[in-house]
């Protein structure tokens, strides 16, 4: 009754824009969920790829505390300690020069196509440049970042947005060039489409992108909001290409857990874009997150969480690809490290549900996908129970 009167009470003044699960999450530990009922789950959704290391972490958790009895916030009028071990370990870990901290993935988008924007301001002593982004894609909620975004349910009800952005196919080097202008001041692109499907970028079309962005003077935006920070098996999954950015975003697990995002530029493009009075956030890189950054980037290091995601892949892909063989209705199995997703015929809604009922929190991905984004620490037994689970949903929904 007391999991129901939550629901009831959230549903009247929260506006409603989800159709939530009838699950209400009181505490995590480990890899694992738990609902007011005390009902346990094995968690494969990590929040949409956010909470790295799971639930409870002592060593994270400590961390923000100790922050939380010095000072959660200062503005960006001020410095404070935080902000500086945060920025040189974000920097370093991804081999990018400066950053911008956000409160989510769509600022982090918003901060970068304004970079790009000011960029070619400069460039070409005027304005009124375009964007060049992907079909399928998925950038964000707010207008900038929606106008980027090609999946057309999205963007209807709001149009006209942002002028300027051309499409693109995603792996589809020619139709890229076909979209490029003078105008064009960047190419915007996820490294492995998340939303759209589990889509990695194909090694040679992204190669192909970075020269003719360095052919042109545009910038290649990598947006790495979702397969960033660890979940490739590499820090960043440009890393595994040999391609880098102008600029990167990053958001979802960066922080673990705590709301923040971040765009970064290389030196050249810090050089030649925003200048003071050009952006800015009150709450953006605040003294918790900024604590929360820190200790997440120590601990992905410390523990080795890439190389974990790395080695542990073969894994999950072999038990994913064994479901994949087994039932015809699995048509596809795709992604990068620790974002993989299952493409079905059947109705993708109610395999999350009925696994969720089961015991496993999974995610769906555009209209037909299965979409597993779990914690970065996952063991070889948490697939054999996840891989069991789904294995009774497809029985009973097959
Ligand atoms: C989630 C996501 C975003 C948006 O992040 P929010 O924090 O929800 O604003 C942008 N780009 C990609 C690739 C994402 O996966």
């Amino acid at each position: 009754m007391k999991e129901q009167e939550y629901r009831q009470r959230a549903e009247e003044h929260l506006l409603h824009v989800y159709n939530r699960f009838p699950v209400v999450f009181e505490r995590g530990e480990g890899v694992y969920l738990y609902d007011t009922q005390g009902r346990e789950y094995l968690d494969f959704a990590s929040g949409i790829g956010v909470m790295a290391f799971g639930y409870h972490d002592k060593e994270y958790g400590d961390a923000l505390k100790a922050q939380i009895d010095k000072i959660t916030h200062t503005s960006n009028l001020y410095y404070h300690p935080p902000m500086a071990g945060a920025a040189e370990k974000i920097c370093k870990v991804s081999g990018m020069d400066k950053v911008f901290f956000t409160n989510s993935g769509a600022e982090a988008v918003e901060g970068a196509l304004k970079t790009a924007k000011k960029y070619a301001y400069l460039r070409d002593k005027k304005a009124g440049h375009e964007i060049v982004a992907m079909e399928n894609s998925f950038h964000g909620r707010t207008v900038g970042a929606l106008s980027a975004t090609g999946t057309a349910h999205y963007r209807e009800p709001f149009l006209p947005l942002m002028d300027g952005v051309r499409f693109a196919r995603f792996n589809d080097f020619a139709s890229v060039e076909a979209q490029v202008t003078e105008r064009t001041c960047a190419v915007i692109l996820e490294t492995v489409q998340g939303e759209g499907g589990l889509y990695p970028a194909e090694p040679e079309f992204l190669k192909r992108v970075r020269g003719l962005c360095d052919e042109r003077d545009i910038l290649l935006i990598l947006d790495e909001i979702q397969c960033g920070m660890g979940r490739s098996g590499a820090m960043f999954a440009f890393q595994k290409y040999g391609v880098t950015p102008d600029i990167l975003t990053t958001a979802k697990a960066l922080g673990a857990g705590v709301p923040v995002g971040a765009f970064l530029v290389t030196q050249r493009v810090a050089d030649a874009s925003l200048q003071p009075g050009d952006h800015g956030t009150t709450y953006g890189g605040n003294p918790l997150v900024c604590a929360a950054v820190d200790k997440t980037i120590e601990l992905m290091e410390r523990r080795a969480i890439p190389e974990h995601v790395e080695k542990v892949t073969p894994y999950l892909l072999q038990r994913l690809d064994g479901m994949k063989d087994r039932f015809s209705f699995i048509r596809d199995r795709r992604g990068m490290g620790f974002m993989q997703g299952l493409q079905v015929d059947l109705p993708v809604g109610d395999v999350v549900k009925k696994a969720l009922e089961e015991g496993l929190v999974v995610l769906s991905a555009g209209h037909d996908v299965v979409r597993l984004l779990p914690p970065l620490v996952i063991e070889k037994q948490d697939i054999d129970r996840m891989a069991e689970i789904l294995t009774k949903v497809f029985t009973d929904l097959s």
